[in-house]
Protein backbone atom coordinates (compact mmCIF):
# COMPACT_ATOMS: atom_id res chain seq x y z
CA UNK A 1 0.00 0.00 0.00
CA UNK A 2 1.28 3.85 -1.03
CA UNK A 3 1.53 5.50 2.37
CA UNK A 4 -1.12 8.04 1.84
CA UNK A 5 0.33 10.52 4.54
CA UNK A 6 3.57 11.20 2.97
CA UNK A 7 3.60 14.57 1.27
CA UNK A 8 4.76 17.98 0.50
CA UNK A 9 6.17 19.91 3.53
CA UNK A 10 3.18 22.11 4.57
CA UNK A 11 4.68 25.43 3.34
CA UNK A 12 4.27 24.06 -0.24
CA UNK A 13 0.62 22.71 0.60
CA UNK A 14 -0.28 25.86 2.32
CA UNK A 15 0.76 27.90 -1.22
CA UNK A 16 -0.80 25.19 -3.48
CA UNK A 17 -4.25 25.59 -1.50
CA UNK A 18 -4.07 29.41 -1.17
CA UNK A 19 -2.80 29.37 -5.30
CA UNK A 20 -6.06 27.16 -6.03
CA UNK A 21 -8.82 25.82 -3.23
CA UNK A 22 -11.79 28.39 -2.88
CA UNK A 23 -12.86 27.21 0.74
CA UNK A 24 -16.04 27.39 1.93
CA UNK A 25 -17.10 30.02 4.69
CA UNK A 26 -13.92 31.64 4.41
CA UNK A 27 -12.40 34.99 3.86
CA UNK A 28 -9.64 32.94 1.29
CA UNK A 29 -7.73 36.44 0.81
CA UNK A 30 -7.02 35.99 4.34
CA UNK A 31 -6.10 32.82 4.76
CA UNK A 32 -4.00 32.65 2.17
CA UNK A 33 -2.18 35.55 4.50
CA UNK A 34 -2.03 33.42 7.44
CA UNK A 35 -1.64 29.89 5.96
CA UNK A 36 -4.24 26.79 5.86
CA UNK A 37 -3.77 23.77 8.85
CA UNK A 38 -3.64 20.62 6.69
CA UNK A 39 -5.06 17.83 8.38
CA UNK A 40 -3.30 14.62 7.20
CA UNK A 41 -4.79 11.73 9.04
CA UNK A 42 -7.16 10.49 12.06
CA UNK A 43 -7.61 7.82 14.66
CA UNK A 44 -10.61 8.02 17.16
CA UNK A 45 -11.22 11.48 18.72
CA UNK A 46 -8.06 12.96 17.46
CA UNK A 47 -6.78 14.72 14.40
CA UNK A 48 -2.87 15.09 12.82
CA UNK A 49 -1.74 17.58 10.84
CA UNK A 50 1.33 18.09 8.83
CA UNK A 51 3.68 19.49 11.05
CA UNK A 52 2.64 16.34 13.68
CA UNK A 53 0.52 18.12 16.16
CA UNK A 54 -2.08 15.83 17.55
CA UNK A 55 -5.47 17.75 18.31
CA UNK A 56 -8.51 16.69 19.88
CA UNK A 57 -11.43 17.36 17.32
CA UNK A 58 -14.46 18.34 19.51
CA UNK A 59 -16.42 19.15 16.32
CA UNK A 60 -16.69 15.91 15.27
CA UNK A 61 -15.29 17.09 11.95
CA UNK A 62 -18.75 19.41 10.73
CA UNK A 63 -20.59 17.64 13.64
CA UNK A 64 -20.91 14.45 11.71
CA UNK A 65 -17.76 11.80 12.67
CA UNK A 66 -20.22 10.18 15.32
CA UNK A 67 -18.30 6.67 14.92
CA UNK A 68 -15.03 8.65 15.01
CA UNK A 69 -12.59 8.18 13.11
CA UNK A 70 -10.39 5.08 11.49
CA UNK A 71 -13.09 2.68 11.73
CA UNK A 72 -11.42 -0.14 9.08
CA UNK A 73 -14.87 -1.65 8.53
CA UNK A 74 -16.26 1.46 6.99
CA UNK A 75 -12.94 1.56 4.66
CA UNK A 76 -13.48 -2.05 3.72
CA UNK A 77 -17.23 -1.84 2.94
CA UNK A 78 -16.60 0.93 0.93
CA UNK A 79 -13.84 -1.02 -1.08
CA UNK A 80 -15.98 -4.02 -1.32
CA UNK A 81 -19.12 -2.02 -2.31
CA UNK A 82 -16.71 0.02 -5.10
CA UNK A 83 -15.43 -3.32 -6.79
CA UNK A 84 -19.58 -4.85 -6.96
CA UNK A 85 -21.22 -1.95 -7.97
CA UNK A 86 -19.85 1.57 -7.99
CA UNK A 87 -22.80 3.23 -8.98
CA UNK A 88 -26.05 2.94 -10.44
CA UNK A 89 -29.42 5.15 -10.06
CA UNK A 90 -32.58 4.22 -9.06
CA UNK A 91 -34.67 6.63 -11.22
CA UNK A 92 -35.72 4.82 -14.06
CA UNK A 93 -37.88 1.45 -12.24
CA UNK A 94 -34.55 0.21 -11.14
CA UNK A 95 -33.05 -0.04 -7.54
CA UNK A 96 -30.25 -1.84 -5.64
CA UNK A 97 -29.61 -3.50 -2.50
CA UNK A 98 -27.32 -1.19 -1.02
CA UNK A 99 -30.31 1.60 -1.07
CA UNK A 100 -33.22 -1.08 -0.31
CA UNK A 101 -31.24 -1.88 2.87
CA UNK A 102 -30.84 1.61 4.10
CA UNK A 103 -34.31 2.54 3.60
CA UNK A 104 -35.33 -0.48 5.13
CA UNK A 105 -33.12 0.11 8.34
CA UNK A 106 -33.61 3.69 8.64
CA UNK A 107 -37.40 3.53 8.63
CA UNK A 108 -36.93 0.57 11.34
CA UNK A 109 -34.82 2.92 13.18
CA UNK A 110 -37.18 6.39 12.86
CA UNK A 111 -39.81 6.60 14.97
CA UNK A 112 -44.27 6.55 14.29
CA UNK A 113 -45.06 6.04 11.48
CA UNK A 114 -41.65 7.56 9.39
CA UNK A 115 -41.01 4.74 6.98
CA UNK A 116 -39.80 6.09 3.87
CA UNK A 117 -36.52 7.83 2.87
CA UNK A 118 -35.63 9.77 -0.44
CA UNK A 119 -32.11 9.94 -0.57
CA UNK A 120 -30.06 12.98 -1.25
CA UNK A 121 -25.94 13.52 -1.67
CA UNK A 122 -25.87 16.21 1.64
CA UNK A 123 -28.73 17.66 3.95
CA UNK A 124 -28.47 21.08 1.69
CA UNK A 125 -30.40 18.77 -0.93
CA UNK A 126 -32.32 16.82 1.52
CA UNK A 127 -33.87 20.22 2.58
CA UNK A 128 -34.14 21.53 -1.07
CA UNK A 129 -36.31 17.99 -2.12
CA UNK A 130 -38.38 18.98 1.45
CA UNK A 131 -39.28 22.53 0.12
CA UNK A 132 -40.74 20.75 -2.95
CA UNK A 133 -42.08 17.63 -1.83
CA UNK A 134 -44.42 19.92 0.76
CA UNK A 135 -45.22 22.21 -1.66
CA UNK A 136 -46.26 19.37 -3.98
CA UNK A 137 -47.96 17.11 -1.23
CA UNK A 138 -50.21 20.08 -0.73
CA UNK A 139 -51.07 20.47 -4.70
CA UNK A 140 -51.80 17.17 -4.56
CA UNK A 141 -53.96 17.60 -2.17
CA UNK A 142 -55.81 20.71 -3.94
CA UNK A 143 -54.61 23.19 -2.11
CA UNK A 144 -51.78 24.73 -4.07
CA UNK A 145 -51.89 28.11 -2.18
CA UNK A 146 -50.07 26.26 1.09
CA UNK A 147 -47.03 26.95 -0.52
CA UNK A 148 -45.25 29.19 2.38
CA UNK A 149 -42.36 27.61 4.68
CA UNK A 150 -42.14 29.23 7.83
CA UNK A 151 -38.27 28.82 9.95
CA UNK A 152 -36.16 30.55 12.19
CA UNK A 153 -33.50 33.28 12.34
CA UNK A 154 -30.45 31.93 12.90
CA UNK A 155 -31.30 28.53 11.59
CA UNK A 156 -29.20 26.41 9.72
CA UNK A 157 -30.49 24.33 7.08
CA UNK A 158 -27.71 23.91 4.06
CA UNK A 159 -26.12 26.28 1.56
CA UNK A 160 -27.95 25.80 -1.61
CA UNK A 161 -30.33 28.41 -2.72
CA UNK A 162 -33.41 26.40 -1.11
CA UNK A 163 -32.14 25.38 2.02
CA UNK A 164 -30.25 28.72 2.42
CA UNK A 165 -33.58 30.69 2.31
CA UNK A 166 -34.72 28.09 4.55
CA UNK A 167 -32.19 28.50 7.05
CA UNK A 168 -32.39 32.39 8.74
CA UNK A 169 -28.74 33.51 8.53
CA UNK A 170 -28.84 36.97 7.67
CA UNK A 171 -25.09 36.87 6.17
CA UNK A 172 -25.99 34.21 3.97
CA UNK A 173 -29.31 36.31 2.93
CA UNK A 174 -27.00 39.18 2.23
CA UNK A 175 -25.13 37.37 -0.37
CA UNK A 176 -26.54 36.02 -4.16
CA UNK A 177 -30.03 36.75 -3.96
CA UNK A 178 -31.97 35.12 -1.32
CA UNK A 179 -34.02 34.38 -0.09
CA UNK A 180 -36.60 32.65 -2.47
CA UNK A 181 -40.06 33.69 -2.24
CA UNK A 182 -43.06 32.01 0.27
CA UNK A 183 -39.94 31.36 3.06
CA UNK A 184 -40.89 33.24 6.24
CA UNK A 185 -38.65 33.44 9.35
CA UNK A 186 -39.91 33.91 12.76
CA UNK A 187 -37.12 34.58 15.69
CA UNK A 188 -35.22 31.72 17.74
CA UNK A 189 -35.71 30.49 21.35
CA UNK A 190 -32.22 31.86 22.69
CA UNK A 191 -33.45 33.20 25.95
CA UNK A 192 -29.83 33.99 26.91
CA UNK A 193 -28.89 36.78 24.39
CA UNK A 194 -33.14 37.76 23.67
CA UNK A 195 -34.80 36.58 26.48
CA UNK A 196 -34.73 39.93 28.14
CA UNK A 197 -36.05 39.98 31.52
CA UNK A 198 -38.45 36.92 30.85
CA UNK A 199 -38.30 33.61 32.67
CA UNK A 200 -36.64 30.80 29.82
CA UNK A 201 -40.26 29.21 29.88
CA UNK A 202 -42.11 32.30 29.59
CA UNK A 203 -39.71 33.25 26.76
CA UNK A 204 -39.81 29.60 25.18
CA UNK A 205 -43.59 30.10 25.14
CA UNK A 206 -43.67 33.46 23.59
CA UNK A 207 -41.23 32.14 20.93
CA UNK A 208 -42.98 29.34 19.94
CA UNK A 209 -46.37 31.72 20.02
CA UNK A 210 -44.75 33.63 17.00
CA UNK A 211 -45.43 30.35 15.18
CA UNK A 212 -49.22 30.60 15.52
CA UNK A 213 -49.36 34.47 15.19
CA UNK A 214 -47.31 33.97 11.90
CA UNK A 215 -50.08 31.37 10.59
CA UNK A 216 -52.30 33.52 11.75
CA UNK A 217 -51.05 36.72 9.90
CA UNK A 218 -50.02 34.95 6.57
CA UNK A 219 -53.45 32.69 6.29
CA UNK A 220 -53.58 28.98 7.52
CA UNK A 221 -54.26 28.44 3.75
CA UNK A 222 -51.01 30.20 3.16
CA UNK A 223 -48.74 27.70 5.16
CA UNK A 224 -47.36 24.64 4.21
CA UNK A 225 -44.93 23.58 6.51
CA UNK A 226 -42.63 24.56 9.62
CA UNK A 227 -39.01 23.39 9.75
CA UNK A 228 -36.55 23.81 12.55
CA UNK A 229 -33.20 21.80 14.28
CA UNK A 230 -34.51 20.34 17.49
CA UNK A 231 -31.59 21.93 19.28
CA UNK A 232 -30.10 24.82 16.74
CA UNK A 233 -26.34 23.48 16.06
CA UNK A 234 -24.82 26.30 13.59
CA UNK A 235 -26.06 28.63 15.16
CA UNK A 236 -24.81 27.98 18.56
CA UNK A 237 -26.11 25.08 19.75
CA UNK A 238 -29.22 26.74 21.12
CA UNK A 239 -31.25 24.47 23.66
CA UNK A 240 -34.42 26.25 23.51
CA UNK A 241 -36.33 26.41 26.69
CA UNK A 242 -38.90 23.02 27.89
CA UNK A 243 -42.04 25.02 27.01
CA UNK A 244 -40.30 25.46 23.09
CA UNK A 245 -41.39 22.04 21.49
CA UNK A 246 -44.75 21.12 23.25
CA UNK A 247 -46.28 23.94 22.13
CA UNK A 248 -44.59 24.36 18.43
CA UNK A 249 -46.09 20.65 18.55
CA UNK A 250 -49.38 21.86 19.48
CA UNK A 251 -49.49 24.58 17.01
CA UNK A 252 -48.77 22.35 13.96
CA UNK A 253 -51.25 19.56 15.17
CA UNK A 254 -53.99 22.99 15.36
CA UNK A 255 -53.53 24.30 11.93
CA UNK A 256 -52.16 20.85 10.37
CA UNK A 257 -49.27 22.52 8.94
CA UNK A 258 -46.65 19.88 8.51
CA UNK A 259 -43.70 19.76 11.23
CA UNK A 260 -40.29 19.60 9.41
CA UNK A 261 -37.03 18.23 11.93
CA UNK A 262 -34.05 18.87 10.07
CA UNK A 263 -32.19 16.08 12.47
CA UNK A 264 -29.11 16.46 10.01
CA UNK A 265 -27.17 17.25 13.40
CA UNK A 266 -29.47 15.83 15.95
CA UNK A 267 -30.39 12.62 14.25
CA UNK A 268 -28.53 9.37 15.08
CA UNK A 269 -27.24 9.56 18.51
CA UNK A 270 -25.87 13.07 19.11
CA UNK A 271 -28.66 13.92 21.32
CA UNK A 272 -29.00 10.17 23.36
CA UNK A 273 -31.39 8.99 21.52
CA UNK A 274 -31.50 8.14 17.60
CA UNK A 275 -33.40 11.18 16.96
CA UNK A 276 -33.19 14.84 18.43
CA UNK A 277 -37.16 14.85 18.03
CA UNK A 278 -37.23 12.09 20.22
CA UNK A 279 -35.19 13.93 23.20
CA UNK A 280 -37.54 16.96 22.61
CA UNK A 281 -40.53 14.75 22.13
CA UNK A 282 -41.98 15.69 19.33
CA UNK A 283 -43.72 13.82 16.42
CA UNK A 284 -42.41 15.43 12.74
CA UNK A 285 -43.94 14.58 9.05
CA UNK A 286 -40.55 14.76 8.08
CA UNK A 287 -37.04 14.07 9.16
CA UNK A 288 -34.17 16.03 7.25
CA UNK A 289 -30.84 13.38 8.11
CA UNK A 290 -27.48 13.67 6.67
CA UNK A 291 -24.11 14.42 8.30
CA UNK A 292 -23.79 11.45 11.02
CA UNK A 293 -25.99 8.54 8.64
CA UNK A 294 -22.24 8.26 7.56
CA UNK A 295 -20.65 9.68 10.07
CA UNK A 296 -19.23 11.53 7.28
CA UNK A 297 -17.11 8.49 5.66
CA UNK A 298 -19.56 9.18 2.52
CA UNK A 299 -21.79 11.80 1.09
CA UNK A 300 -25.12 11.24 1.81
CA UNK A 301 -28.17 12.76 3.25
CA UNK A 302 -32.17 12.12 2.79
CA UNK A 303 -35.28 12.72 3.94
CA UNK A 304 -37.40 10.27 6.10
CA UNK A 305 -41.10 11.25 5.43
CA UNK A 306 -44.19 9.35 7.13
CA UNK A 307 -46.64 7.05 5.21
CA UNK A 308 -49.55 9.96 5.20
CA UNK A 309 -47.13 12.55 3.33
CA UNK A 310 -45.58 10.04 1.10
CA UNK A 311 -48.71 8.01 0.11
CA UNK A 312 -49.89 11.28 -1.16
CA UNK A 313 -46.67 11.69 -3.49
CA UNK A 314 -47.19 8.39 -4.48
CA UNK A 315 -50.14 9.23 -6.03
CA UNK A 316 -47.97 10.50 -9.17
CA UNK A 317 -44.70 11.74 -10.40
CA UNK A 318 -42.63 13.75 -8.41
CA UNK A 319 -39.82 15.52 -10.92
CA UNK A 320 -37.24 15.22 -8.82
CA UNK A 321 -33.66 13.86 -7.88
CA UNK A 322 -30.67 13.77 -7.43
CA UNK A 323 -27.90 11.72 -9.68
CA UNK A 324 -26.69 10.37 -6.97
CA UNK A 325 -29.88 9.66 -4.44
CA UNK A 326 -28.92 6.49 -2.89
CA UNK A 327 -25.58 6.18 -4.09
CA UNK A 328 -24.71 2.89 -3.85
CA UNK A 329 -21.11 3.55 -2.02
CA UNK A 330 -22.20 5.85 0.29
CA UNK A 331 -25.55 3.51 1.14
CA UNK A 332 -23.71 0.82 2.08
CA UNK A 333 -21.24 2.99 4.31
CA UNK A 334 -24.12 4.54 5.89
CA UNK A 335 -25.79 0.94 6.40
CA UNK A 336 -22.02 -0.08 8.35
CA UNK A 337 -22.26 2.68 10.19
CA UNK A 338 -25.61 2.18 11.50
CA UNK A 339 -24.54 -0.77 12.08
CA UNK A 340 -21.50 0.00 14.14
CA UNK A 341 -23.68 2.20 16.00
CA UNK A 342 -26.37 -0.33 16.84
CA UNK A 343 -24.43 -2.99 17.78
CA UNK A 344 -21.60 -1.15 19.70
CA UNK A 345 -24.41 0.29 21.93
CA UNK A 346 -23.12 3.76 21.07
CA UNK A 347 -26.21 5.87 21.35
CA UNK A 348 -27.16 3.86 24.96
CA UNK A 349 -23.55 4.90 25.97
CA UNK A 350 -23.50 8.00 24.90
CA UNK A 351 -26.99 8.57 27.29
CA UNK A 352 -26.21 6.58 29.88
CA UNK A 353 -22.56 7.15 30.71
CA UNK A 354 -20.49 9.71 28.51
CA UNK A 355 -23.00 12.29 27.68
CA UNK A 356 -23.94 12.69 31.93
CA UNK A 357 -20.53 12.65 32.47
CA UNK A 358 -19.67 15.45 30.06
CA UNK A 359 -22.53 17.09 31.04
CA UNK A 360 -21.28 17.49 34.57
CA UNK A 361 -17.63 18.58 33.32
CA UNK A 362 -19.16 21.23 31.09
CA UNK A 363 -21.75 23.29 33.23
CA UNK A 364 -18.86 23.44 35.90
CA UNK A 365 -17.33 25.56 33.10
CA UNK A 366 -19.76 28.48 34.35
CA UNK A 367 -17.50 28.78 37.40
CA UNK A 368 -15.27 30.35 34.70
CA UNK A 369 -15.06 34.42 34.87
CA UNK A 370 -15.82 34.41 30.80
CA UNK A 371 -18.84 31.78 30.71
CA UNK A 372 -22.03 32.95 31.00
CA UNK A 373 -24.02 29.94 31.00
CA UNK A 374 -23.84 26.16 29.62
CA UNK A 375 -26.02 24.61 27.18
CA UNK A 376 -26.11 20.50 26.90
CA UNK A 377 -28.00 18.00 25.50
CA UNK A 378 -26.17 14.32 24.79
CA UNK A 379 -23.02 15.26 23.00
CA UNK A 380 -23.47 19.17 21.65
CA UNK A 381 -22.65 21.89 24.41
CA UNK A 382 -22.17 25.47 23.94
CA UNK A 383 -20.93 27.90 26.51
CA UNK A 384 -21.61 32.11 26.17
CA UNK A 385 -18.66 34.24 26.94
CA UNK A 386 -19.34 37.06 28.61
CA UNK A 387 -17.85 40.21 30.36
CA UNK A 388 -20.80 40.63 33.13
CA UNK A 389 -22.54 37.27 33.88
CA UNK A 390 -25.26 38.86 35.99
CA UNK A 391 -26.41 41.39 33.09
CA UNK A 392 -26.03 38.68 30.57
CA UNK A 393 -23.86 41.24 28.76
CA UNK A 394 -22.40 41.58 25.24
CA UNK A 395 -19.10 42.02 24.36
CA UNK A 396 -18.42 45.46 23.22
CA UNK A 397 -16.57 44.68 20.45
CA UNK A 398 -18.06 43.58 17.06
CA UNK A 399 -19.63 39.75 18.21
CA UNK A 400 -17.70 36.94 17.46
CA UNK A 401 -14.16 39.01 18.05
CA UNK A 402 -13.54 37.61 22.12
CA UNK A 403 -14.90 34.16 20.72
CA UNK A 404 -12.37 34.14 17.63
CA UNK A 405 -9.78 34.81 20.44
CA UNK A 406 -11.01 31.72 22.14
CA UNK A 407 -11.16 29.68 19.08
CA UNK A 408 -7.30 30.37 18.57
CA UNK A 409 -6.68 29.40 21.98
CA UNK A 410 -8.21 26.20 21.52
CA UNK A 411 -6.12 25.59 18.35
CA UNK A 412 -3.08 26.25 19.72
CA UNK A 413 -3.82 23.89 22.85
CA UNK A 414 -4.71 20.99 20.21
CA UNK A 415 -8.39 20.87 20.70
CA UNK A 416 -11.19 22.05 17.88
CA UNK A 417 -13.71 24.05 19.51
CA UNK A 418 -15.87 25.83 17.24
CA UNK A 419 -17.55 29.75 18.02
CA UNK A 420 -20.37 31.08 17.06
CA UNK A 421 -20.62 34.36 17.81
CA UNK A 422 -19.06 34.70 21.45
CA UNK A 423 -20.41 31.31 21.85
CA UNK A 424 -18.12 28.27 22.00
CA UNK A 425 -19.65 25.01 20.89
CA UNK A 426 -18.37 21.54 20.95
CA UNK A 427 -19.92 18.19 19.34
CA UNK A 428 -17.42 15.71 19.59
CA UNK A 429 -17.81 11.96 18.08
CA UNK A 430 -20.08 9.89 20.38
CA UNK A 431 -17.26 7.58 20.89
CA UNK A 432 -15.47 9.85 23.16
CA UNK A 433 -14.34 8.09 26.77
CA UNK A 434 -13.84 9.85 29.79
CA UNK A 435 -10.32 9.97 29.99
CA UNK A 436 -10.90 12.38 26.60
CA UNK A 437 -13.26 14.23 28.36
CA UNK A 438 -11.09 15.01 30.96
CA UNK A 439 -8.55 16.02 28.54
CA UNK A 440 -11.19 18.21 26.32
CA UNK A 441 -12.18 19.82 29.44
CA UNK A 442 -8.59 21.00 30.63
CA UNK A 443 -7.60 22.26 27.31
CA UNK A 444 -10.97 24.58 27.17
CA UNK A 445 -10.07 25.68 30.53
CA UNK A 446 -6.28 26.92 29.58
CA UNK A 447 -7.88 28.25 26.56
CA UNK A 448 -10.97 30.39 28.75
CA UNK A 449 -7.62 31.08 31.05
CA UNK A 450 -5.36 32.30 28.14
CA UNK A 451 -8.29 34.13 26.81
CA UNK A 452 -8.96 36.05 29.45
CA UNK A 453 -5.68 37.38 29.71
CA UNK A 454 -5.71 38.31 26.56
CA UNK A 455 -8.48 40.10 26.45
CA UNK A 456 -7.59 41.87 29.60
CA UNK A 457 -4.65 42.92 28.21
CA UNK A 458 -6.23 44.55 24.71
CA UNK A 459 -9.09 46.37 26.72
CA UNK A 460 -11.76 44.11 25.40
CA UNK A 461 -13.30 42.66 28.76
CA UNK A 462 -15.36 45.11 28.37
CA UNK A 463 -20.00 45.05 28.00
CA UNK A 464 -21.38 46.65 25.15
C1 LIG B 1 -24.95 20.79 8.07
C2 LIG B 1 -26.42 21.00 8.13
C3 LIG B 1 -27.21 21.00 6.96
C4 LIG B 1 -26.59 20.95 5.60
O1 LIG B 1 -25.99 19.75 5.35
P1 LIG B 1 -24.86 19.68 4.17
O2 LIG B 1 -24.55 18.22 4.12
O3 LIG B 1 -23.72 20.55 4.58
O4 LIG B 1 -25.49 20.17 2.93
C5 LIG B 1 -28.57 21.10 7.08
N1 LIG B 1 -29.15 21.21 8.29
C6 LIG B 1 -28.44 21.21 9.42
C7 LIG B 1 -29.16 21.30 10.73
C8 LIG B 1 -27.06 21.14 9.39
O5 LIG B 1 -26.35 21.21 10.51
Amino acid sequence: MTDLTNHLPTAELQALDAAHHMHPFTANGELAQKGVRVITRAKGVTLTDSEGHEILDAMAGLWCVNVGYGREELADVAARQMRELPYYNTFFQTTHVPAIALAAKIAELAPGDLNNVFFAGSGSEANDTNIRMVRHYWAMKGKPTKSILISRKNAYHGSSVGSGSLGGMSGMHAQGGLPIPDIHHINQPNWWAEGGDATPEDFGLACAQELEQAILELGEDRVAAFIAEPIQGAGGVIVPPATYWPEIQRICDKYEILLIADEVICGFGRTGAWFGSETMGIRPDIMTIAKGLSSGYAPIGGSIVSDEVASVIAQGEFNHGYTYSGHPVAAAVALENLRILEEEKIVERVKTVTAPYLKEKWEALVAHPLVGEANIIGMMGSITLTPNKSTRAAFAAEAGTVGYICRERCFANNLVMRHVGDRMIISPPLVITEAEIDTLIARATTSLDECLAQIEAEGLNVSA
